[in-house]
């Protein structure tokens, strides 16, 4: 159901970026007051649960928990597909990967496909993006295809060589933050902006600073160390591109994996200051997810994504910080998805969305019974408030997400009830809009 622009209430805070009357403002050329725009910070291959905000111990992300302290911090959010491509695409359109046709990072998003940042290009908004990861490039031969479609400003500019594998490029965090940072500090646009900054570097293989890293303690009992692969699905070996130095323990890879967070959160906290120097964190709406998260071991892979629909894949972390930041945290265990970004950044341009799959965040407490779908590949998950299916290969399963976060125990079985309701669910949110339509 179209829904119309809503003032964003939940924060106690009054956030309408009215395009047309900031433009006015702006034109009388008297100093910048008031919302002036969205930052959304995207990070790859972050795990919800190894940072700070979301209880993890090992001070791995100090500069993201003081922003998510002043925000609105959503605990059961969710990415629609552990793959980077289709993930940022499906967030960027608020539709889902398969709507949209995207199985992997070696298809592209249509350039029929409306774009958030089309949206808000044609009602007036500046729209930038710097992107740090090699799937999110333009490319020259499909040249209106892919992520950087609606962006004025698309700097995917990535000049280090990944170190397993030479010919992918990407950029690291210390150059990401100064790409933001001299970006907006060259802009004489005064229009309201929409700016996406996507960090790289969790994403392996993982090679922060050796002063990011925290030695793993010594296993007990000690963990078999892991076969090298030769292919990068990491299924009970390390994949190939993962491997550094020859390492093959496991908890050796996690710390590094660990490490990269923190060279990231580092990073952040230099982006933050400088966007406080300037006056844009008074002066945003700063939206923060990851694209998908990472397999640390669990369900028998090791340090890879895509190859499974699980938790430790697609649940993100997702916080929505106002201008100025809130005075206190809240937090929401309603189900939240990326699909949700779409209206939520245009409700808050002032810009009703039309139909769309998700819900504004920022309009009232979300739906606690709401269930949202995930996809890999022909399978399919759908994801409740307690509980979640996951359908491959002629299967379903169903956990719970309370009392087995590590998806271990198969409740389908016995529960035969909570496989049909999951089910329906997933399939009332994709009949509620039409699919997509883009041309070939
Ligand atoms: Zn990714």
């Amino acid at each position: 159901m179209p829904s119309a622009a809503t003032p964003a209430r939940i924060l106690g805070f009054a956030l309408r970026l009215v395009t047309g009357a900031l433009l006015s403002a702006c034109g009388d050329g008297g100093p910048p007051d008031g919302p002036r725009g969205v930052l959304l910070i995207t990070c790859d291959t972050l795990r919800a649960d190894r940072l700070g905000l979301y209880g993890h111990s090992l001070g791995t992300s100090p500069n993201l928990d003081a922003l998510a302290r002043e925000a609105l911090v959503f605990d059961n959010a969710w990415s629609t597909v552990p793959i980077t491509g289709p993930a940022l695409s499906a967030l960027l359109t608020g539709r889902m990967p398969e709507e949209l046709g995207l199985d992997s990072n070696r298809t592209l998003l249509a350039g029929a496909a409306a774009t958030l940042a089309e949206s808000l290009a044609g009602a007036g908004v500046e729209t930038a993006a710097i992107v740090s990861n090699w799937v999110l490039r333009r490319r020259s031969e499909l040249p209106d295809a892919g992520v950087q479609q609606g962006f004025a400003h698309f700097d995917d500019r990535m000049e280090v060589a990944e170190k397993s594998r030479p010919n992918l490029r990407e950029r690291l965090a210390p150059d990401t933050t100064d790409a933001a940072l001299a970006w907006l500090d060259g802009r004489t646009d005064e229009r309201p902006l929409f700016l996406w900054v996507h960090y790289q570097d969790p994403h392996g293989p993982y090679t922060a600073p050796a002063d990011c890293l925290v030695e793993p303690e010594p296993g007990v009992p000690a963990e078999p160390e892991l076969a090298l692969g030769t292919d990068q699905v990491g299924h009970g070996t390390l994949p190939a591109y993962q491997v550094t130095d020859g390492e093959r323990r496991p908890a050796v890879y996690r710390a590094r994996y660990e490490a990269e967070i923190r060279f990231f959160d580092r990073e952040l906290g230099r982006l933050i200051d400088g966007l406080r120097a300037r006056g844009w964190l008074e002066r945003v709406l700063l939206v923060f997810t990851a694209d998908h998260g990472e397999s640390l071991g669990e369900h028998g892979y090791y340090f890879s994504h895509g190859q499974n629909l699980h938790r430790e894949l697609l649940r993100v972390p997702l916080f929505l910080r106002p201008p100025g930041g809130a005075e206190v945290t809240r937090r929401s265990n309603a189900p939240a998805s990326h699909l949700d970004l779409y209206p939520t950044v245009l409700n808050a341009f002032g810009l009703a969305p039309g139909p769309t799959r998700g819900i504004d965040l920022l309009a009232g407490e979300p739906p606690a019974e709401r269930v949202l779908p995930q996809y890999l590949r022909g399978a399919w998950g759908a994801t409740g408030a307690r509980y979640r299916l996951i359908a491959e290969k002629g299967r379903r399963q169903v956990f719970d997400l309370a009392a087995d976060s590590g998806e271990l125990n198969d409740l389908a079985p016995s529960r035969p009830e909570l496989v049909r309701a999951l089910a329906e669910g997933h399939q009332a949110f994709v009949r509620r809009l039409a699919p997509a339509t883009l041309r070939a």
